[in-house]
Order: C-alpha cells, then sequence, then structure tokens
C-alpha cells in the first residue's frame, strides 16, 4: 500500500493512492502515525481502503507521510563507501579521525520541525553560511516498537519506507562540530512523497536511488551498497534504547553530494531538487 499524507483546508489526514485516486482514509484513524502506532492486522488496511471515499488525486494536496514525527528523525552518517570517501576528501567532516569509512554506525538526529513535504520548499535563506547541500536516502519508519532487537527479528519492526532528503548546511556542519545544528534547519528534511508499506517491498537492498538536481543526475546508487545494512542499523539503535512506532531512520546518502565536487555545488534559490526510489515515488523540492 502506498500510503500518504494530505491537506484538506486547515486538517492533514491519512490516505492511499489507489488507482490514481487518494482513498480518504480520515473516518478511520486520525494520522498515519495513528495506524502505524494502531499495530493492526494486515487487513484492517486492506479493509479501511475500500471503504473510503475516492478523491481526484489533483485535489490532494500531499504533505510529508509523517508530518511532525513524535521526535527526532534518526540519521545514519558515512553509511555508503564511495560518499564517506568524497566526504572525507571535501574538508567538512570535523568529526573525522583520518579515517573515512565508519567502523561502526555513524548515529545523529534531525529536529522534526526540519520536516517538509513533497513540493514544498527548501528555505536555503535560512543558512546564514550559504552551503546548503542534498542527500538522498532511504527512510526505514518503525511499526512494531522495542529494545534489543536482533538483526535476525529487525525487519519484522518496519512498518514501511519512504525517501528523505537530508538537507545540509555544511559550514555549520563543519563549525559546530556536532551535525546537529547544520541538519535541523526549519524545512531540511524533506520526506514523501509517500509511506510503502515493507510488504510491497520485500527486499530493500534492490531499491535505487536517484537524485536529480535542476534535471541533471548527480546520485545514482542501490541500497545493497549501504556498508551497515537495515537489520544493522536497527539493531544498533534499539540496543539500550526503545525504538518507538513512527520512529524515521534516514539510512545515509550515496556518493554525489554537492561538497562531493570541486568547487561544490551547492544548492542556491530557483534550483530543484529530485529524488527517486520506486516505487514510493519522487520527492521533489524546490529552493528558495
Ligand atoms: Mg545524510
Amino acid at each position: 500500500m502506498k500510503l500518504v499524507s494530505f491537506r484538506r483546508g486547515e486538517a492533514l489526514q491519512p490516505g492511499a493512492l489507489v488507482d490514481g485516486h487518494v482513498a480518504d482514509l480520515s473516518a478511520a484513524a486520525a494520522s498515519l502515525l495513528d495506524i502505524i502506532s494502531s499495530n493492526h492486522e494486515q487487513n484492517w488496511l486492506d479493509q479501511a481502503v475500500r471503504k473510503a471515499p475516492r478523491l481526484p488525486i489533483g485535489s490532494a494536496q500531499l504533505v510529508a507521510p509523517i508530518p511532525l514525527p513524535r521526535r527526532n528523525i534518526f540519521c545514519i552518517g558515512k553509511n555508503y563507501a564511495a560518499h564517506a570517501r568524497e566526504f572525507q576528501q571535501s574538508g567538512f567532516d570535523a568529526t573525522s579521525s583520518g579515517q573515512d569509512v565508519p567502523t561502526a554506525p555513524v548515529v545523529f538526529t534531525k529536529a522534526p520541525s526540519s520536516v517538509i513535504g513533497p513540493e514544498a520548499a527548501i528555505l536555503a535563506n535560512l543558512d546564514p553560511t550559504n552551503s546548503v547541500d542534498y542527500e538522498g536516502e532511504l527512510g526505514v519508519v518503525i511499526g512494531r516498537g522495542g529494545r534489543g532487537i536482533s538483526r535476525t527479528d529487525a525487519m519484522d519492526h518496519v512498518f514501511g519506507y519512504t525517501i528523505i532528503n537530508d538537507v545540509t548546511a555544511r559550514t555549520l556542519q563543519h563549525k559546530h562540530k556536532q551535525w546537529f545544528l547544520g541538519k535541523s534547519i526549519d524545512s531540511f528534511c524533506p520526506m514523501g512523497p509517500t509511506l510503502v508499506t515493507a510488504d510491497e517491498i520485500p527486499d530493500p537492498t534492490r531499491l535505487k536511488l536517484e537524485t536529480r538536481v535542476n534535471g541533471e543526475l548527480r546520485q545514482n546508487a542501490v541500497v545493497s551498497d549501504l556498508i551497515f545494512d537495515i537489520p544493522t542499523l536497527i539493531e544498533t539503535i534499539s540496543r539500550g534504547m526503545t525504538l518507538m512506532p513512527g520512529d524515521i531512520i534516514a539510512t545515509g546518502t550515496p556518493e554525489g553530494v554537492g561538497i562531493g565536487f570541486t568547487p561544490p555545488k551547492y544548492l542556491n534559490s530557483g534550483d530543484t531538487v529530485a529524488i527517486t526510489i520506486d516505487p514510493i515515488g519522487t520527492l521533489t523540492n524546490a529552493v528558495h
């Protein structure tokens, strides 16, 4: 199922994309977060969608599937080898110990207030250092929570998948050593356009990710190239911390970010970033 959140008037409502329409799930649940947290049987969702009124897709303005996460988005740094090398060589990694590829997952977070939806604007003018960069990533959404989740059980805790753009102010990321500030600016976490349930993506390592800036292909990778795979990330984060339904893990970005170029290709007002992972769709955001 391709789940979405959409705006109707002032309200944000849950829905599903079905046959070119949005099935309005607002009679069944208050939000996608509610659906994720309720831990329903698989066929609950099918039945809810069957009964839902249909809206023409053009009449529903999509927002991020989880427009305001309950807590910070977990992110993984340097999780594709070629990107780890380009980041090391760029000189922007203040945490580097001279070693490009990490020996354990690098985990940081982005503030929930940084989330925006598809077609919303990335507010590059909020970065006083003019060093805004894109990072196309596969986002994993946790269904059933837990602590001490083993690699073997990890995939049973995945509700589904979305796309995250881990937008970063590179100079802030470098200046403050800790990455939180440079990655948590309002609008610096585009998410969507859909949340595809895990049953439709039995093997996420086969997903392909492409990022285009103004139509130019910048990132082109397969998820099987992750240094630390999804089960390892879930096992690592949950080892001492309880993962909760609706938690989001941005799994890391591949090679081809702006600072991988000499000179860096930062995002400027008027640019458009489009990240595609089929079957999730294309997450497109203009830069203001
Ligand atoms: Mg990232």
